[in-house]
């Protein structure tokens, strides 16, 4: 039997389980906030067109306005300014879009400190625990950030900023430029950590992989449902003419 016909052999019985890793998109939506003085990303928001009604008897539909950003979404290389000459999201090749995932679980480090940020060493120790990082796969943070669904509690300000989990520079650094990852997937609103504007470099996760011509899942959700390693993550954004990224339907296969 062919491997295609044996997955969906393997889809149609169950013993392969499609997850979706995606938060709902509506105007309620969490939305990054930058300092006043930068331009601002547009919530999602739909405009009905017609809702069988007058101006349309028999069908329903609406137009929208969201930012590249907004939700679940994927980060083009061109989104930073160190991959300026690099990848816009109609560019990034397909391949990319079917890919290996591990996931860390740092979720207990999370509760006791939400600015907690993942080091090289809590790497070394994943794959010392699960074998060496797939070519070409996403590294998934799972921070259990993603049951935080209101804008307030995404991005949970106090008079230092906001507050959030992430990657450190080190760590950013080497994943980017060292490892075989293609990129980084967050349940934040961001791929990188709240205080990362403090860092040096700042915002360490978007300046090194997207420098790298690597990318970025963010807010993303139901990582708890994945295993470590083993998953197939579906993640397929618009084809938009450069775009800097797009929403995106993520999905993840796991044999249950
Ligand atoms: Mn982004």
């Amino acid at each position: 039997m062919s491997v295609l016909a044996n997955l969906t052999d393997a889809l149609l019985s169950g013993s392969i389980e499609v997850i979706d890793l995606t938060a709902p998109l509506s105007s309620d939506t969490p939305l990054l906030e930058l300092p006043p003085e930068f331009g601002q990303t547009a919530q999602f928001q739909l405009e009905e067109i017609s809702n069988y009604d007058d101006r349309g008897p028999a069908w329903y539909w609406n137009n929208f306005r969201t930012g590249e950003h907004t939700g679940t979404h994927f980060d083009a290389p061109i989104h930073w300014v160190t991959g300026r000459d690099k990848d816009d999201i109609s560019e990034v090749p397909v391949s990319a879009f079917v890919a290996p995932a591990v996931v860390i679980d740092v979720t207990a480090e999370v509760e006791k400190d939400p600015n907690f940020v993942i080091e090289k060493e809590h790497l070394d120790a994943f794959q010392q625990e699960h074998g060496p990082f797939p070519q070409g796969g996403w590294l998934l943070c799972h921070t259990g950030w993603s049951s935080r669904t209101t804008q307030e509690t995404m991005i949970n300000n106090t008079e230092t900023g906001p507050n959030s989990p992430g990657m450190s520079v080190d760590c950013a650094r080497w994943a980017a430029e060292e490892s075989v990852l293609q990129g980084i997937g967050v349940e934040t609103i961001g791929t990188d950590a709240g205080a990362a504007h403090s860092f040096e470099p700042p915002f360490p996760c978007h300046a090194f992989f997207l420098g790298a011509n690597k990318y970025g899942l963010a807010q993303l959700q139901n990582l708890d449902m994945l295993p470590p390693t083993g998953a197939v993550v579906v993640a397929s954004p618009l084809k938009i003419v450069k775009g800097s990224g797009s929403p995106v339907r993520v999905l993840a296969l796991i044999e249950s």
